[in-house]
């Protein structure tokens, strides 16, 4: 099973992706947590795309394609891919029927997680995660059960992104209008869309995506 989770930044993608992985033993390809990675490690691909980041654009098609095809050749045949990010762009989306071709796969469901979009800069300006393990928390809706120390590992240090403050979720929220939203309707001709009420609780979100994809 190959699916794509679509949404505007802070719809709920990473959060659903890690739910997936813990249940199903999927594995999350988040370009978004690859580019971080690289801009971490300073390698030439992270040198180029932190300006961008920063500015809440998006890095070329180019890059992130060859991320997502070489993190699906090291991947195990038979682990189902949750594609959290990416595609963001018609090209990008060409590019991936291609990359699953290549590896032969195919793209089972686009899980589009509609929200609200006044409740996304909240979403994303309360934003934090584990240092250490990467959970995804929230200051209000998904806080750590014990006040400052991470559910899953324990840790006590927590980070928040840069771009996670209100001038830079406006611009991508523009790029995601302008850019990938036009991406639906091309997929919605392949009947493989199906939309979930992403402004539901966390739970509740994960079990209508459960439902989908049982
Ligand atoms: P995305 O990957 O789409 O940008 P995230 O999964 O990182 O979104 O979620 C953005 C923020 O909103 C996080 O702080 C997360 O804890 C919180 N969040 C995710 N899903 C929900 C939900 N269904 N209800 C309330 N808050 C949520
Ligand atoms: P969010 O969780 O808010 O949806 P991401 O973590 O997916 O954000 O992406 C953070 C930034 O990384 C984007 O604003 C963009 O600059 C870059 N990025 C991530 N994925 C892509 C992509 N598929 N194409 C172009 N740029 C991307
Ligand atoms: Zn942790």
């Amino acid at each position: 099973m190959n699916i794509i989770l679509l949404g505007p930044p802070g719809a709920g993608k990473g959060t659903q992706s890690a739910g997936l992985v813990e249940r199903h033993g999927m594995l999350q390809l988040s370009t978004g947590d690859m580019l971080r990675a690289a801009v971490k490690a300073e390698t030439p691909v992270g040198v180029k795309a932190k300006a961008v980041m920063d500015r809440g654009e998006l890095v070329s098609d180019e890059i992130v394609s060859e991320l997502i095809d070489a993190n699906l050749a090291a991947m195990d045949a038979g682990t189902g891919a949750i594609f959290d990010g990416y595609p963001r762009t018609e090209a990008q989306a060409v590019d991936l029927d291609a990359i699953l071709a290549k590896h032969g796969r195919t793209l089972d469901h686009v899980i589009e997680l509609e929200v609200n979009e006044d409740a996304l800069v909240e979403r994303i300006t309360g934003r934090f995660s584990c240092a250490k393990c990467g959970a995804l928390y929230h200051d209000t809706a998904n806080p750590p059960a014990k006040e400052g120390v991470c559910d899953s590992c324990g840790s006590t240090e927590f980070k928040r992104r840069p771009d996670d403050n209100e001038e830079t979720v406006r611009t991508r929220m523009q790029e995601y209008r302008a850019k990938t939203a036009p991406i639906l309707p091309g997929y919605e001709a392949r009947s493989i869309v199906t939309r979930v009420d992403g402004m539901a609780g966390i739970e509740d979100v994960a079990a209508a995506i459960d439902g989908i994809l049982s």
